[in-house]
């Protein structure tokens, strides 16, 4: 890299970004940001009041109009000329999303080439967004149906994939011909800001894409909620606030999409490659520190494998080596602040007490830093803490069935739908699988299905809508039917 990390954080905006203005804020106070490897402030940006909040619906509601009436192809260039600085920029979003948040700097990188892919995608969308025109079953007149940008979008995103959650959001909001106001989580605002510059450099005309950032999320956000002007709330994060964000969007009778949390099973059949489930539990599991919605939760595996399966995951886990992202050859950077520790510690503790026996790791790690030591337990005990909540850390637990029926029955036993893993040689399986599993996605014998190409989102508590693939566009805009006489006159 031929920059410092003082030079990149100098770069990133510290202001709101407000009608195409970088505006200080009127609350008069501010954000600190940290690093969860050492717990030190690495800067101080604007901390929005709801006045702010206010002024930017202001400013996506003025230019909603122009931008939903700007040529679809004049959108999507402007998101391809995005996803071209976004490469050339690529070890620089990585940095900063290794900065302020701590996901190693591999996993950062993969995490740019996986946000741009939203650009990408959605600025090719831009141009196929299609009706239809037909005659009714009558003869006696005609159908017209069209897709109009739904208006001015609400889009909160949350810490744990700081360019991803947003681009997911914003390019099909700009695809559609939507403006936007996106507030990122507190925790890790910086990215959020510096790609809201890269978009002005892209040519975003003022006003279609405004950021606040602010320490009270809450109070700012229900009013820019309950403005008439809004037309949708397109959130994710965990499903406590995904339901409280549902209330306050029913009074004002919203569109919305909602990616809540997740509690994935990760089932391996008697038959599974052990090998590729493995390698795929690794990723399932340890990606982002297993700070996912998509990460495994629960490891469901044949009684025949469960011992195999977790000496062969210990031996790789006992492998991985802990420390600041930006390092060479790390693989468990920090969680996001001691919270997050505190309660992956509790949930490990909880299901030690309860029987569990614990194969490696189990700790949090002394010393700077928010770190969790990469951890596995098996044989679980039902109705464990750890079964139920998501763990959002790097902890293995292992559950194992005896038959297909139990395996389903356990892989469903939780309020959340988001995503499940199956590994098994058996095709007919596999095809019963994709329909007895209770998620809106699934792995079959591959252990990470995120794609921009893919509709993205799940069932059950863990949401509505999807985002990404030819779904997502969707999201941000309205149906429109019209029906007109027949032009013949009945004949
Ligand atoms: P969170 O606490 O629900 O926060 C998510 C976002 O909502 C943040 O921007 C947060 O801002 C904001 N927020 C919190 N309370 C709010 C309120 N009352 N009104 C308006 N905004 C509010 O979730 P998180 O801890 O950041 O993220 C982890 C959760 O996200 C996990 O449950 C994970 O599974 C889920 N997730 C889901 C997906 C998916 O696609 N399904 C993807 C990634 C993550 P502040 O933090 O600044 O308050």
């Amino acid at each position: 890299m031929t920059f410092s990390e003082a030079d990149l954080l100098a770069r990133v905006p510290d202001k709101l970004f407000i009608g195409g203005a970088w505006v200080p804020s009127t609350s008069g106070r501010s954000i600190d940001v940290y690093d969860p490897s050492t717990g030190l402030v690495i800067k101080t940006i604007a901390d929005a009041s709801v006045e702010d909040g206010i002024r930017a619906v202001d400013a996506a509601a003025e230019v909603q109009a122009s931008w939903g009436s700007t040529a679809p192809r004049v959108r999507g260039e402007i998101l391809r000329g995005a996803f071209d600085l976004l490469q050339e920029r690529a070890d620089e979003f990585a940095l900063l999303m290794t900065l302020e948040m701590g996901k190693p700097l591999a996993e950062a990188r993969g995490e740019v080439t996986y946000g741009g892919e939203f650009l990408r995608w959605f600025g090719e969308e831009a141009v196929r967004i299609s009706g239809r025109y037909g005659v009714n079953p009558e003869g006696s007149g005609r159908m017209i149906v069209t897709h109009l940008p739904v208006g001015p979008s609400f889009l909160i995103t949350p810490w744990n994939f700081p360019l991803a959650m947003a681009t997911r959001k914003i390019a099909p909001a700009i695809a559609a011909g939507c403006t936007a106001i996106v507030k990122p989580a507190e925790l890790t605002p910086l990215t959020t800001l510096y790609f809201a510059r890269l978009l002005e450099e892209a040519g975003l005309p003022a006003g279609v894409l405004n950021v606040i950032t602010t320490s009270t999320s809450g109070e700012v956000s229900a009013p820019i909620i309950a403005d008439k002007r809004l037309r949708k709330l397109s959130f994710t994060g965990s499903t406590p606030v995904g339901r409280t964000l549902l209330k306050q969007a029913s009074e004002n009778v919203l569109r919305t999409s909602m990616e809540l949390g997740g509690n994935a099973p990760f089932v391996v059949f008697d038959d599974a490659d052990l090998d590729k489930a493995v390698d795929g539990a690794m990723l399932a599991k340890f990606r982002n520190i297993g700070q996912a919605c998509t990460a495994a939760n629960r490891f469901i595996v044949h009684e025949s494998v469960a011992d195999e399966f977790a000496a062969r995951i210990t031996a790789r886990v006992n492998e991985l080596t802990i420390g600041r992202g930006t390092d060479d050859g790390v693989a468990i950077g920090p969680l996001i602040n001691d919270g997050a520790v505190d309660k992956a510690d509790a949930l490990v503790q909880d299901a030690i007490a309860r029987g569990a026996t614990l194969l490696t790791g189990g700790s949090r790690v002394d010393g700077g830093g928010s770190f969790y030591q990469p951890t596995v337990l098996s044989g679980i005990v039902p109705g464990s803490d750890i079964l139920r909540e998501e763990i959002f850390g790097p902890v293995v637990t292992i559950v194992s069935f005896t038959d297909e029926a139990e395996a389903v029955a356990l892989a469903n036993d939780t309020e959340y739908g988001l995503v499940s893993y199956v590994f098994t040689r058996d095709l007919a399986r596999g095809q019963r699988l994709i329909e007895s599993l209770a998620t809106g996605m699934m792995g079959l014998n591959v252990g990470v299905v995120s794609n921009a190409a893919a509709p993205f989102g799940g069932v059950k508590q863990s949401g509505i809508g999807r985002e990404g693939g030819s779904e997502g566009i969707h999201e941000y805009l309205e149906t429109k039917y019209v029906l007109t006489p027949d032009p013949f006159g009945g004949r």
